[in-house]
């Protein structure tokens, strides 16, 4: 892992002590006390810091990583003055990710600009995004797949394991590009994220979702359609304004759920709530995804105007192999239930841990064992077949 101390936090820290060893110095102590026997830590030079921890597992990796974002976030003193400074990290894995200490080093560094570009705080090297990159002239394929429609929403459907309906389905991202074929959704997003074209296409994702939601009311289905945000949208003022202008009638709201990543709770916690009470006023039902994977403290959790929560697939897909993570499970289940949140468990392949979700008392389910994501026309035929 290899972090990033950065912000003008550290340049205020930096005239207080007017000596940056010192602080370098603070820092590592404050590392140091907090590692585990097996774990080194060293400085790289400058404000870049080296962790080595042994551990392949990368939700593990992930969340060692929350872990001392969180040590960081938390104030300490200096001369009667209280500091707390933020670090980007980025990780990568020996051997998958590279064989040598250059090509590892590397990896990991091009994982913690990516950290830093896309505020998430911690990234582990993805093989996948190195190997699109430079294919893709990406400002303008995106550009003209965004004039062109070539974006596709899937859709997958959630079931109430209560009463066995539909009550909602997850809008998912797909794009063939026209020489180097089907795009990872998460390829996409990244790169639309780094050209700055995000809120321009999900914009297009949310008209697309309320079209669709009118379209399955004329055929007499009520069912709510749920959209990836991605954070860096969330904090763009154009897209409250966007959805001020879009959904005039929290009627039409209410039938739009906006999935936020756990993540976004490292973002500013006050603009976050303004923004997030904003959206809800609108009628739109807001849902954590990936919950598990990050790190985000639930007494927060509980001021936000957060309905549902959805476990993570990593959690759910091994749940009836693995004691700890349907322990996870169980309990993630339980604890929202005690804060009033609704459950959905992502990831459902299989029969068995679609009875012991529901047996847990899990409130939604969504996973290849009821439906792939599906093109529109396939979906509606699922739609009829369900009837
Ligand atoms: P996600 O939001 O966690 O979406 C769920 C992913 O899990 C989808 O992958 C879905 O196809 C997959 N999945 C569903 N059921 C199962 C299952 O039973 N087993 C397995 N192994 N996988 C299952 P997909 O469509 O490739 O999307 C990947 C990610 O890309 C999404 O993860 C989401 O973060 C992002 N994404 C997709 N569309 C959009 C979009 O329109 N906007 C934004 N911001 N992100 C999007
Ligand atoms: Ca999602
Ligand atoms: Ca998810």
């Amino acid at each position: 892992m290899r972090y990033q101390v950065s912000n003008n936090k550290l340049e205020v820290l930096e005239k207080e002590l007017h000596d940056r060893e010192a602080e370098i110095e603070l820092l590592k102590t404050t590392f140091s006390e907090n590692l585990l026997p097996d774990e080194t830590l060293s400085r790289l030079g400058g404000d870049e810091f080296i962790f080595i921890l042994p551990q392949k597992d990368q939700r593990k990796i992930i969340k060692r990583g929350y872990d001392l974002l969180e040590l960081l976030n938390t104030p300490f003193k200096v001369n009667e003055t209280e500091i707390a400074i933020s670090a980007s990290i980025g990780a990568s894995v020996y051997p998958e990710h590279g064989e040598d200490i250059s090509i590892l080093l590397s990896h990991t560094d091009s994982a913690m600009y990516h950290a830093k570009d896309t505020k998430l705080g911690i990234h582990l090297y993805d093989p996948e995004l190195d190997k699109y990159t430079g294919q893709l002239t990406m400002t303008t394929d995106l550009y003209k797949a965004l004039d062109e429609n070539a974006f596709k929403l899937y859709y997958q459907p959630e079931i109430n394991l209560q009463d066995d309906t539909l009550s909602s389905v997850e809008a998912l991202g797909r794009w063939e590009h026209s020489k180097l074929g089907f795009i990872p959704p998460n390829i996409f997003i990244d790169a639309l994220e780094q050209t700055g074209l995000i809120d321009r296409y999900t914009e297009w994702v949310v008209k697309t979702a309320l079209m669709q939601i009118e379209s399955w009311r004329n055929m007499g289905y009520e069912i709510k359609i749920a959209v990836n945000i991605s954070t860096m949208t969330l904090n763009h003022e154009s897209f409250i304004r966007f959805l001020k202008e879009t959904i005039i009638d929290s009627k039409v709201g209410s039938y739009l759920i906006f999935e936020i990543t756990e993540n976004l709770f490292l973002a500013e916690y006050d603009h976050l709530s303004e923004t997030l009470q904003i959206i809800r006023k609108l009628g739109i039902i807001l849902s954590i995804d990936d919950f598990g994977t990050g790190y985000s403290s639930l007494s927060r959790l509980k001021k936000l105007p957060v309905s549902e929560l959805k476990i993570d697939c990593s959690f759910v897909m091994e749940m009836i192999y693995d004691q700890d993570d349907e322990v996870i499970v169980k309990s993630t289940i339980d604890l929202s239930h005690n804060l009033g949140l609704t459950v959905v468990a992502e990831g459902v392949e299989n029969k068995e841990t679609y009875n012991r979700l529901k047996a847990l008392g899990c409130d939604t389910v969504q996973g290849y064992h009821i439906s792939k994501p599906l093109p529109i026309h396939l979906f509606n035929e699922f739609l009829t077949r369900r009837k």
